[in-house]
């Protein structure tokens, strides 16, 4: 995955989000050697990107995404009685 083209949105409450395929990654920090770190939006899951200082491609991709999809569902092991 790395070399994957980021496309930059603004989430509903105006924060920056990276979108990678079909992951969605919160900003975290731009770190000193200016590449900026990424953790998925899903909040069970620790997987995170480092992406070059402009924003535009995955330099590298740290952990797995604990989950298969990443839409608007964010607990997809949650049931729901009715
Ligand atoms: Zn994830």
């Amino acid at each position: 995955m790395e070399n994957e083209t980021i496309k930059i949105i603004t989430s509903e409450r105006g924060k920056d989000l990276a979108l990678v395929g079909t992951d969605k990654y919160r900003f975290i920090r731009q770190r000193k050697d200016e590449q900026v770190k990424w953790l998925c939006t899903n909040r069970t899951c620790y997987a995170s990107i480092l992406s070059d200082s402009g924003r535009s491609k995955v330099l590298s991709m740290l952990g797995e995404h604990r989950h298969i999809y990443n839409g608007e569902n964010r607990t997809p092991n949650f049931t729901r009685k009715l």
